[in-house]
């Protein structure tokens, strides 16, 4: 049984999606029903059955499953008869070429951790065709969990792109800043060269949004954060950046610039609606006030924070402030180290209800929230994606019911936050298009990406291991 608010019973068009012929259908690219829709619009709408009509890669109606048959013949029928389906999921930070270095050092400080080992490695190894193999396993992963759309931050972002483009998910991309010697930029002048660059071939482009993300505040002096947000302005592109991720960075802020690190970012003008920070673990009130004001985005990383042991972000207040949070996984080297959205809702609501000691906080609908809508409005993606409704893009995913760890269904959200897995994924579309069917990704052959990725496993570990002894050397 559903919960019954939620439930809308027919007629669900609105009269000016009303046919003006009634014997003639509009035609339509693809029709797909299913045992129900969760719209996740504002007045979150569940039908059950229903039905989603797609057209040039946009929802041209969402009804149930007899209502659109009788307005629309579509070129292509999908039925999913035992799955939901709702708004792919929106991960909202992550670095997706380091899929390659996923498990490389696990369980250490995170100073030991980058200095260690991903800076060695990614000193050696980071190049277009390691970012390129790194982000194709971690399209073919994220398509399989439901994922549509992502963030991310890193390096040779072009070729990031070359692959999301390959793979046709959504994202948003940003070329990451850093003020010391990085695999593709030595300094601040190459990287507003390259960022250029990247900004003007990638701008139009349909699903690929290039953006500029200068690293964090204690990692980029004031100069390259201001070029950053130039460049960003300019472009009207997105600006990434990690925000109070760790105890340490605010201590490192508040020693440099007497304040913390949101407040210097507004000091020095940086703040704005085009801002998607990741993580805000160590924000206080005053901070959190400030991203609400300034329509900064907040990218929640429950299983990175708790991995890496930074702290607990304070969710639920930033929500209450105004502020739109998103999901995100994070990198899967070492700080996760996998890109489960079903897993990110999961831990982000228990996290939320063991720390503030209330199990009411971030309920299930909140979290789905989080993981679709609220995500896309993080990104300011959500005139384009987030819900199911029409004039929104085709971006949408089922989830099999057919399995016992999701019966008897008693309400269909808490099923899918509490219960489902990303294995039950059973359809993942963007733009209307299908990029896994439940059985296979049809846009990359995944065989040859795992087979790559593990190459690069070997050709990684060789290039971290210790030079071997000279002949005679003792
Ligand atoms: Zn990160």
């Amino acid at each position: 049984m559903l919960a019954a608010a939620a439930i809308v019973a027919a007629p669900l068009l609105a009269a000016a999606e009303a046919p003006h012929a009634p014997s003639k259908k509009s035609s339509c690219d693809v029709l797909v029903t299913a045992a129900h829709v969760i719209t996740m619009d504002a007045a979150d709408r569940v039908l059950s059955p229903g039905a989603i009509a797609i057209k040039g890669g946009a929802i041209v109606a969402v009804g149930t499953p007899s209502e659109l048959s009788s307005l629309y013949s579509p070129k292509q029928r999908i039925s999913r008869p035992r799955s939901v389906l709702l708004p792919g999921l929106v991960n909202t930070h992550t670095h997706a070429a380091m899929n390659l270095l996923r498990g490389i050092a696990d369980d250490l400080p995170l100073m030991d951790w980058l200095t260690k080992f991903i800076f060695p490695a990614e000193g050696k190894n980071v190049s277009p065709a390691f970012v390129k193999a790194g982000t194709l396993l971690a399209c073919a992963e994220m398509v399989r969990g439901g994922t549509t759309t992502f963030a991310d931050m890193y390096y040779f972002e072009s070729d990031v792109a070359s692959a999301v483009d390959q793979c046709g998910m959504r994202a948003v991309l940003g070329e990451t800043w850093l003020d010391f010697p990085v695999p593709d930029h030595k300094d601040l002048a190459e990287s507003i060269a390259m960022t250029r660059a990247f900004l003007q071939k990638w701008k139009g482009h349909p699903r690929v949004i290039a953006a500029v993300a200068p690293h964090a505040p204690f990692t980029n002096s004031k100069e390259s954060l201001v070029a950053a947000r130039d460049l960003a302005l300019e472009f009207k592109a997105p600006l990434l950046i990690h925000l109070s991720e760790t105890k340490d960075e605010q201590k490192q802020i508040a020693e440099k610039y007497g304040t913390t690190p949101a407040k210097w970012l507004e000091s020095i003008g940086f703040l704005g609606p085009n801002v998607l920070a990741a993580h805000g673990v160590w924000c206080d009130a005053d901070d959190l006030r400030l991203l609400a004001e300034r329509n900064v985005g907040l990218a929640h990383n429950p299983e990175s924070n708790m991995k890496l042991a930074s702290g607990i972000a304070p969710v639920v207040a930033a929500r209450k402030a105004g502020v739109a949070v998103g999901l995100g996984t994070d990198g899967v080297a070492g700080s996760n180290n996998d890109l489960d959205m079903w897993e990110a809702m999961d831990f982000a609501g228990k996290l939320a209800k063991v720390s503030s000691g209330d199990p009411t906080v971030l309920p299930a609908r909140d979290l789905l929230r989080m993981a679709t809508i609220e995500g896309a409005r993080a990104m300011k993606l959500d005139d384009r994606i987030g819900s199911l409704e029409t004039g929104k893009r085709a971006d949408l995913i089922a989830v099999d019911l057919t399995r016992a760890r999701t019966h008897p269904v008693w309400d269909l959200t808490s099923t899918l936050v509490y219960a489902a897995k990303e294995s039950d994924v059973s359809l993942t579309m963007v733009e209307g298009r299908v990029l896994w069917d439940g059985v296979r990704v049809r846009t990359l052959d995944e065989a040859k990406v795992i087979r790559e990725a593990d190459e690069w496993r070997n050709k990684i570990a060789a290039s971290l291991a210790p030079p071997a002894p000279r002949a005679g050397a003792k």
